[in-house]
C-alpha cells in the first residue's frame, strides 16, 4: 500500500474489527453458559412442578405445555402421565441428571429424577435451539451498534489520521515550495518529536549541499578571477607582437581570437558569480530603463556598425527600481547576442513598453531565431544552439543568457523568448515590476 494515511485507516480498523469480532466470539460463550445455568434451573422447576401434578385427574395426564417443552412420569414401565408432545417410548433411558436427546426432529435437553417416596421417574426435556437463539441474540444487540457504527469509525480514524500525517503534508509543501536557489534551511515550528529527525537530516543535507555549491561557485568565480591579470597580459602581449609582424597571418588571427574568447568566457564566469543572489549587492534605485538601454547601445554601436546592421530604439523615458550595472549587463549581453547570431546587414529593433503595471524590454532581430524545442533550454548554464546546417556557429560561451535569467530573478522580473515580428528571428523580452 503506497499511501501511509490508508495503511494506517486499514490497519487501524482492521485491528477494531478483529477486536470486536474476539469480544463477540467472547460474549456468545459467556451468554451460553449463563443462558444454560438459567434453562437448566427452569428445568429443575418445571420437574417439580410436574411431580406436584394431580395424575387422577385425567386433563393433567397430557397436559399441553407448549411445543418446546415434554414431560413424562414412568412407574416401572408404565408411562402414567406425559406432554402431548412427549413420544411414547421414554425420553431418556432413566439415568438421573441432565442428558441430550433427539426426537421430533429436534435436539433436547433433558432433567430425570427418580422419586422414592412413589417410585416414580420425572422425564422434562426442554429444545436446546431455544438457548442458541437467547445467545445469538444477546451477541446480536452488543455488536449491531458496532457494526453499523464501523463506517462512521472508519470516518473518525480517517480524520484523526489525516490530523496527525498534516506535519508532514507541510513539511512536503515545505519543500515543494522552496526555490531552486533556496538552500535556506527548513523550519520545524510545527513538527512534531518524529519528524524533527528528518527534518534535522534534510536541512543537514541542505547545508551540505549548500556548501558544495557555494564551493564550486566561488571556484569557477576564484579560477576566472586568477585568469584575468595573466590574460591582460597576454592581450597586452599580443598588441606588441601585432606591431611587429604580420597581423594577418592565419596563426595569429586564431590566437589572437582565442585569447577574446578566452577574455569573453572569464568575464562571463565573473559577471554570473556577480549575478548569484548570494554575492549581489542590492544597490537598487531608481533608474531610467530608456536611457540606460541607450548608453549600453551606444557603447555596442561599433559592433553593429561592423556588421553595418541597422539598429533602432523605440520608447521613452521610464522608471524603475533596479541595480544599474546589474541590469547594464543584463542589456549588454541580450544587444551582443542580437550583434552575433544576426547576420550582416540584419536588423535589430529595441524597444521599451509601458504596459501599465509592467514595463517591457524587448530585443528582437531577423536572425535566425531559436527553434521552438531549444527555446526553454537557451537559458541553461552553457548550454548552446546546434547549427542545424552544420555551419560554424559564432564564438560563445553559453553563459550569456544563463546571466540575464539570473539578473531578472534579483529583480523580481521574467524573462521570455518569443519569436520576433520580423519574419525570422527572435524576441527576448524582459517584464520589470514598474515603480509603484
Ligand atoms: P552564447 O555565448 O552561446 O551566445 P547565450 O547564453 O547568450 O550563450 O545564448 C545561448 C544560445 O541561445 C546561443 O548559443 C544561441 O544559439 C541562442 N541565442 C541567443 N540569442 C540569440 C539570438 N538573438 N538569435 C538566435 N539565437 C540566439
Amino acid at each position: 500500500m503506497r499511501s501511509i494515511r490508508l495503511f494506517l485507516v486499514a490497519s487501524i480498523l482492521a485491528a477494531l474489527i478483529l477486536f470486536n469480532f474476539v469480544a463477540a466470539l467472547q460474549g456468545y460463550q459467556s451468554s451460553m453458559r449463563e443462558a444454560d445455568t438459567l434453562f437448566d434451573n427452569q428445568m429443575l422447576d418445571l420437574a417439580r412442578l410436574v411431580s406436584n401434578l394431580d395424575l387422577s385427574n385425567a386433563s393433567t395426564r397430557d397436559l399441553r405445555l407448549g411445543n418446546n417443552l415434554a414431560f413424562q412420569i414412568w412407574s416401572e414401565s408404565q408411562l402414567l402421565a406425559a406432554s402431548h408432545n412427549a413420544p411414547a417410548l421414554p425420553l431418556q433411558n432413566f439415568a438421573p441428571g441432565f442428558e441430550y436427546v433427539n426426537f421430533e426432529g429436534y435436539r433436547w435437553r433433558t432433567f430425570t429424577r427418580y422419586e422414592v417416596p412413589l417410585d416414580r421417574w420425572v422425564i422434562v426435556a426442554e429444545r436446546t435451539d431455544l438457548r442458541f437463539v437467547l445467545a445469538e441474540n444477546v451477541v446480536l444487540q452488543s455488536i449491531l451498534p458496532l457494526l453499523l457504527g464501523i463506517p462512521f469509525v472508519g470516518l473518525l480514524i480517517w480524520i484523526i489520521v489525516s490530523h496527525g500525517l498534516r506535519p508532514l503534508q507541510q513539511l512536503s509543501d515545505a519543500l515543494r515550495n522552496k526555490g531552486a536557489n533556496d538552500l535556506s534551511p527548513i523550519l520545524s515550528a510545527n513538527s512534531r518529536i518524529e519528524l524533527d529527525q528528518v527534518v534535522e537530516s534534510i536541512n543537514g543535507f541542505i547545508q551540505r549541499l549548500d556548501r558544495v555549491m557555494e564551493r564550486e561557485k566561488r571556484f569557477s568565480a576564484d579560477a576566472a578571477h586568477e585568469l584575468r591579470t595573466p590574460m591582460s597580459a597576454l592581450k597586452i602581449q599580443l598588441h606588441n607582437l601585432s606591431e611587429e609582424m604580420d597581423t594577418k597571418h592565419e596563426s595569429f588571427q586564431q590566437l589572437q581570437e582565442g585569447v577574446d574568447r578566452m577574455q569573453h568566457l572569464i568575464e562571463q564566469l565573473l559577471s554570473l558569480y556577480r549575478a548569484t543572489p548570494e554575492q549581489f549587492i542590492n544597490n537598487c534605485e531608481t533608474v531610467d530603463l530608456y536611457a540606460i538601454t541607450q548608453d549600453q547601445l551606444a557603447s555596442s554601436y561599433p559592433y553593429f556598425e561592423v556588421k553595418e546592421q541597422n539598429v533602432e530604439l523605440i520608447g521613452s523615458s521610464i522608471e524603475i527600481e533596479a541595480d544599474k550595472f546589474a541590469l547594464e549587463t543584463l542589456i549588454s549581453n541580450l544587444l551582443g547576442n542580437a550583434n552575433k547570431y544576426t547576420p550582416r546587414d540584419g536588423s535589430i529593433v529595441v524597444s521599451i513598453d509601458d504596459l501599465g503595471d509592467e514595463v517591457c524590454l524587448k530585443v528582437e532581430d531577423n536572425g535566425p531565431g531559436i527553434p521552438e524545442a531549444e527555446k526553454s533550454r537557451v537559458f541553461d548554464r552553457f548550454y548552446r544552439v546546434a547549427g542545424s546546417d552544420g555551419s560554424s556557429r559564432p564564438p560563445g560561451c553559453g553563459l550569456g543568457l544563463t546571466i540575464v535569467s539570473h539578473v531578472a530573478d534579483l529583480h523580481q522580473a521574467r524573462v521570455e523568448v518569443k519569436d520576433s515580428s520580423f519574419e525570422s528571428g527572435s524576441a527576448f523580452c524582459v517584464y520589470f515590476k514598474k515603480k509603484p
